[in-house]
């Protein structure tokens, strides 16, 4: 990902809101002195003076997600800041997702409150090792995990989600190999459901998910046995074939609602979140070591600077801008998930009314 740091305003031009003007705060370590609550008006300030949208994943810290106008998974978040009037996004999340974002608006200004912020999962395969694969497997179909770099993406016939993997797959004619990329958990998965013998899968995973294991799932179980276990589709088919229900975040947000006590094998931000959500429910982290250190990289003080500098901006090559979306849109529409927009919607985008607008920008 290219960073071009924006030019910095003057703080006249913003107004000092807590008395320290933003240039009297060069790092977020800076930042790090001020108190919550100051660090949230000035991002509440900030944030309405660039007109942005503050997205933020499910894995966030809770005092990021308090903050967020939008929480949820990477690509519903892109997709829903995309149908926003913001001008600028700031992704609380990792790489591939604020990319995500920026081919989804390429418009917009994107932002990262921290630029080391990445994921081990969609850095275990870069544009170049793929197109090596792709010259060693000719004729293939190329299948792409949302949690890939823009560039992977654009490598890509389709893209597909934890939730879609499946449907994805079966969309391919059934004697056309297919080349996965990362998640070798998620492949296996898909190869699984679909029966399928023709998945050549790279060999990543996401450590978080991958390091889950029985031992602790039983130990959960004799804790809470009414609870229902739910796993992510990133973890080993081991742990996968004890669950109750294999879903994606998305999936466990719906299930929350339903049951009043759930194991979830997954991150756990997400688990922080459902709690605080339902305070009377029994929400369990499958593991507590469950904790993706690259996303608890993104802090108030971080997010505070970002508004204040306008920095890191997230800048694609409008080729593999291009070619990722089309990957992106491929899946999308078959997975019901985007829709080519009708005359009258088309007319209307226009005209300047956005039809399917959230109003959260
Ligand atoms: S939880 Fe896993 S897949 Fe998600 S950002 Fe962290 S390492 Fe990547």
């Amino acid at each position: 990902m290219a960073h071009s740091p924006l030019p910095v305003l003057s703080p006249t031009a913003r107004g000092p809101v807590s008395g320290l003007a933003p240039d009297a705060l060069p790092t977020p370590l800076d930042y790090a002195a001020l108190s919550r609550t100051e660090l949230e008006e000035r991002i509440r300030a900030r944030k309405s003076e660039l007109n942005a949208v503050i997205l933020g994943h499910n894995y966030q810290r809770v005092e990021i997600q308090a903050v967020s106008d939008l929480l949820g998974d990477s690509l519903a978040l892109s997709q829903e800041a995309a149908d926003t009037d913001a001008d600028v996004i700031v992704f609380c999340g990792v790489h591939f997702m604020a990319e995500t974002a920026k081919v989804l608006s390429p418009g917009k200004t994107v932002l990262m409150p921290d630029s080391r912020a990445g994921c081990p999962m969609a850095d275990f395969v870069t544009g170049e090792a793929l197109r090596r694969m792709k010259e060693a497997h000719p004729g293939a179909a190329v299948v792409a995990y949302v949690n890939s770099t823009a560039e992977v993406k654009a490598e890509a016939d389709i893209c597909c989600t934890s939730s879609n993997a499946v449907e994805v797959v079966r969309s391919i004619p059934e004697d056309q190999t297919i080349l996965f990329v990362p998640d070798r958990n998620l492949a296996r998965y898909v190869e699984e459901q679909t029966g399928r013998d023709n998945i050549v899968a790279w060999d990543g995973y996401c450590y978080v998910h991958d390091d889950l294991v029985l031992d602790e799932l039983d130990a959960a179980r004799k804790r809470y046995p009414e609870a229902r276990v739910v796993i992510h589709p990133e973890a080993r088919d081991d742990l996968l074939a004890e669950a109750d229900e294999v879903t994606s975040t998305g999936g466990m947000v719906r299930l929350a609602q339903e049951h009043d006590a759930l194991i979830l094998g997954t991150e756990r931000g997400l688990v922080d979140q459902l709690r605080e959500r339902y305070p009377e429910k029994t929400f369990v982290p499958l593991s507590g070591a469950a904790v993706c250190g690259n996303m608890k990289l993104n802090t108030l003080s971080k997010l505070a600077w970002c508004l204040d500098h306008r920095q890191h901006e997230v800048v694609l090559d409008e080729d593999i801008r291009r070619r990722a979306e089309d990957a992106l849109r491929k899946m999308l529409a078959i997975s019901g998930g985007w829709t080519a927009p009708s005359a009258e919607e088309e007319e209307l985008e226009l005209a300047g009314v956005r039809p399917k607008g959230c109003g959260c920008a």
